[in-house]
This record gives structure tokens, C-alpha cells and sequence, in this order.
């Protein structure tokens, strides 16, 4: 692939960029945080969110996580490459700079954001690479977005009515990765970075 002109108009190689998204429930932060873990080579964006830490997280390692007034301003200073209220309760967001430092130097870099931002990010950035991950199965999926059984009928459909819509975005994407179990799904990942 060839290298090609970023929105700010200088030459970098956003070929080498990879944006990941796919359904609620797929298991996304698994396989990046298995990613993190195995293939350091890898720069992986760290977000801005809104949300709560939850136990474990480090700011800063996980997330940049940042007040409504701090998100506010990252948005108003044009700091976010993309940015999106995800599951209508926190907003989430790629700092622009450190993703175009990283572009200008030789190291694969990967962004796991949600649908909507990954549709940012292919205005902005087309010649990037758009990684679907897939669950196995439907099945597979509904177990695990509602496995636990502790939503109602209601919130139930609402989420497989979401989740349906999810998986019909997968046609928008370059590539499509199963995730069957979370080291093939990595492995295979790492080998599209790579292609
Ligand atoms: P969680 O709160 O469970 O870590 O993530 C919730 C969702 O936010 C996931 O679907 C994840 O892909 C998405 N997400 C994380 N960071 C970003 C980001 O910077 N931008 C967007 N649009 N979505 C994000």
C-alpha cells in the first residue's frame, strides 16, 4: 500500500493504521488486551473516556480517563480524531497527535473503537485498514450478550435488535476476523497488520 496524504494534509503512512470494531459482546478488549500483552510491536491508542475506571484500569494504560468538562475541551481544541457516546452513557475518543506521531514512524498501530467511530475514522482516514471481528456464531453471540440472564425481556431485544444492526455493518469493513478463540483471532490480526 502506498503512503497517502492524512486530513492534515502532510504525507503519512495511515496504511499502516488498523481500526477494529465490531459487535457489543465480541469480545473487542480481550483481544486487545491479549494484543498488548503478546505483541508489543503493536502501538495501540489508548482512549479518552468519560466513563468510570473500573478496578484495574490504569489511567493513563487503559484509557485517559477524563471529566466532561476535559472531554469538553478535547473536542472544542479539535483533539480527537474521532469520538462517540457509546452504549448512550459515556463518551469515548482517539487523541489525534499521538496517533500521527506514530504514523510517521515505521510501527503498526491499532485503534479498538466502536462502530460509529470507526465510520469517522474512514472519512478521515480511507486508506486505513477496517477490521471486523465477528463472533462464531449468532448463537455465540446472544449467549454472551445476555448470558447472564439478569436483563428483561425489554432490555433483552433491545440489545439482540442492536447487536443485529452491528453485524450488518460488517459489509463496510476491509476485513473480517472470527473470533473463535481469542490467541487466532490475535494471530490472525497481527498477520492483516502486517500484509
Ligand atoms: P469499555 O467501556 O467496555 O472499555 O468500552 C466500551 C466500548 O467503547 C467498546 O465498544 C469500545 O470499542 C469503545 N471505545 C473504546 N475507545 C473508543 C474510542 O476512542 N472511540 C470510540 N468511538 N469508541 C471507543
Amino acid at each position: 500500500m502506498s503512503d497517502a496524504p492524512d486530513s492534515t494534509g502532510s504525507t503519512l503512512r495511515s496504511a499502516r493504521l488498523t481500526v477494529l470494531a465490531g459487535p457489543t459482546a465480541v469480545g473487542k478488549g480481550t483481544v486487545t488486551a491479549y494484543l498488548r500483552e503478546h505483541h508489543p510491536e503493536v502501538w495501540i491508542s489508548v482512549s479518552a473516556t468519560t466513563r468510570a475506571r473500573r478496578p484495574g484500569e490504569v489511567d493513563g494504560v487503559h484509557y485517559h480517563f477524563v471529566t466532561d468538562d476535559e472531554f469538553d475541551a478535547m473536542v472544542a481544541a479539535d483533539e480527537l480524531l474521532e469520538w462517540a457516546v457509546v452504549h448512550k452513557q459515556a463518551r469515548y475518543g482517539t487523541p489525534r497527535a499521538p496517533v500521527l506521531e506514530v504514523l510517521a514512524s515505521d510501527r503498526p498501530a491499532l485503534l479498538e473503537i466502536d462502530l460509529q467511530g470507526a465510520r469517522q475514522v474512514r472519512e478521515r482516514m480511507p486508506e486505513a485498514r477496517f477490521v471486523f471481528l465477528s463472533p462464531p456464531s449468532w448463537e455465540e453471540l446472544v449467549r454472551r450478550l445476555v448470558g447472564r440472564g439478569t436483563e428483561n425481556e425489554a432490555e433483552r431485544e433491545r440489545r439482540l435488535d442492536t447487536a443485529r444492526a452491528e453485524l450488518a455493518a460488517e459489509t463496510e469493513f476491509d476485513a473480517t476476523v472470527v473470533n473463535h478463540t481469542i490467541p487466532a483471532a490475535v494471530e490472525e490480526l497481527v498477520e492483516l497488520m502486517r500484509s
